[in-house]
């Protein structure tokens, strides 16, 4: 039925294309594109082995559209799914444009030079898309992705008015390391050592890095966990596109263990994103530190333990106020008996399989450039359920 691109071979990348040779009544034809070849080519081999189908691997440079072009215009994919890195949508974003080829990824652009977190530069994409008639959808991964999804389906059937938000990420799992972060560490240390960033009654108000935190009792034996406030991009547009929403905030799990680390890192200046002279060479202390650090991809085997992420939500529905938490439960060591991956990249790698399939099919349509909430959250709620992230609505007023 439809023929997908993927580009980008990371641990995301690795699982959405399993997860779409798992769908082979959507995805007749994968092609994995990404800088090294050979890691397309072991993704390929764990698909092959795990679900006996073929897929096509390419190599590409994202940074240059020319030759993303020349890979479109060669393979004629149906729609092109970005799991490289967020310095690459606007290249993809460009050559989508020059191909005729609708466009998902997970995660906003960001410029190398500096760590902003905004959907400004895709959200300008709007009216091109538009007249070209394509469909570019943003943010398909967990959070942002499934997060705003979930935030669609309480305006539907919750809620009239949604008043408080709290997204909250938790990460109960182990990989054993003494530091590794479990996606690309450049992104991941980036986002975490950035201020914190709250919506409040119409304006957004900023915190130090990681000084606010709450204790939240996670489900189904989780147990309770020190959260700290963050800034995460998807609550830029929610508070736009939620009805009456007063508070949005953010929340993420971080154990003691990686928040010593980071500081010891931070203060010797190993998280900078500033380039310094190294013996006549410009080396930026950020991209060196995460050529040190374990592959996100790499922890795939060794992590135990279970992932909780879920939103919190206040709200009124005929003038009654309701408080709800809407969440998934994903467990490390079963995704990489599936996927042979860890729980991060599957909570993101399915819904970009997901957001594609919404795509392909028709489920969801459109011209231009959307955000997740924007679109009807009934089939991709239903699909998460079928493929490996069932969800939990819990009604916290009976509790
Ligand atoms: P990885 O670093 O594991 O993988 C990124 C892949 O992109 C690598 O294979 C890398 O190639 C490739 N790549 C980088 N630059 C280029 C380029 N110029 N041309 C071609 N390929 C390139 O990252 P993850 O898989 O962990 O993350 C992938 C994306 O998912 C990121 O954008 C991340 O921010 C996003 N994400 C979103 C989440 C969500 O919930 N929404 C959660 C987690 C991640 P090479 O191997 O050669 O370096």
């Amino acid at each position: 039925m439809a023929k997908v691109l993927i580009i980008g071979a990371g641990g995301v990348g690795g699982v959405c294309t399993h997860k779409c040779a798992q769908a082979p009544e959507v995805f007749t034809d994968i092609v994995l594109a990404s800088r090294t070849l050979s890691k397309c080519d072991a993704i390929a081999a764990s698909v092959k082995r795990k679900t006996g189908r073929t897929i096509t691997t390419a190599k590409v440079d994202a940074d240059n559209v020319p030759e993303l072009v020349a890979l479109i215009r060669a393979h004629k994919p149906d729609i092109v799914v970005n799991l490289a890195l967020p310095y690459q949508d606007l290249t993809i974003m460009d050559a989508c444009l020059e191909t005729g080829v609708p466009y998902l990824d997970t995660a906003n652009y960001e410029p190398l030079d500096e760590a902003k977190f905004e959907y400004k530069w895709q959200w300008a994409y709007q009216n091109r898309f538009k007249d070209a008639g394509l469909m570019a959808l943003l943010g398909s991964g967990f959070d942002p992705g499934v997060t705003n999804v979930f935030c669609a389906y309480a305006m539907k059937h919750l809620f009239d008015e949604m008043h408080e938000l709290d997204i909250i990420d938790c990460n109960a799992g182990d990989h054993g390391h003494p530091f590794a972060t479990n996606f690309n560490p450049e992104i991941n240390i980036r986002e975490v050592t950035a201020r914190g960033r709250y919506w409040d009654r119409g304006e957004w108000l900023e915190t130090d890095p990681l000084s606010w935190s709450m204790m939240y009792n996670f489900p189904e034996g989780i147990g309770p966990k020190k959260c700290f406030l963050m800034y995460h991009e998807e609550l830029e547009s929610l508070a736009i596109n939620i009805k009456g929403l007063r508070r949005a905030r953010f929340w993420m799990t971080f154990s003691d263990n990686y928040l010593n680390h980071l500081r010891v890192l931070e203060n010797v200046g190993m998280t900078s994103i500033e380039p310094v002279d190294h013996n006549g060479q410009q080396i930026v202390p950020l991209q060196f530190l995460k050529s040190v650090l374990p592959e996100p991809a790499s922890l795939g085997g060794r992590t135990k333990g279970r992932t909780c992420i879920g939103c919190k939500m206040k709200g009124v529905k005929n003038g009654e106020v309701k408080n709800y938490f809407i969440y998934n439960i994903c467990d490390h060591e079963a995704c990489y008996e599936e996927v042979e991956s860890q729980a991060i990249s599957y909570t993101t790698g399915v819904p970009a399989m997901i957001g594609a399939m919404m795509m392909v099919t028709g489920a969801w349509k459109g011209e231009g450039v959307f955000n997740m909430e924007q679109l009807d959250p009934d089939p991709f709620m239903d699909k998460l359920n079928i493929h490996g992230l069932p969800w939990v609505v819990v009604d916290l007023d009976k509790q």
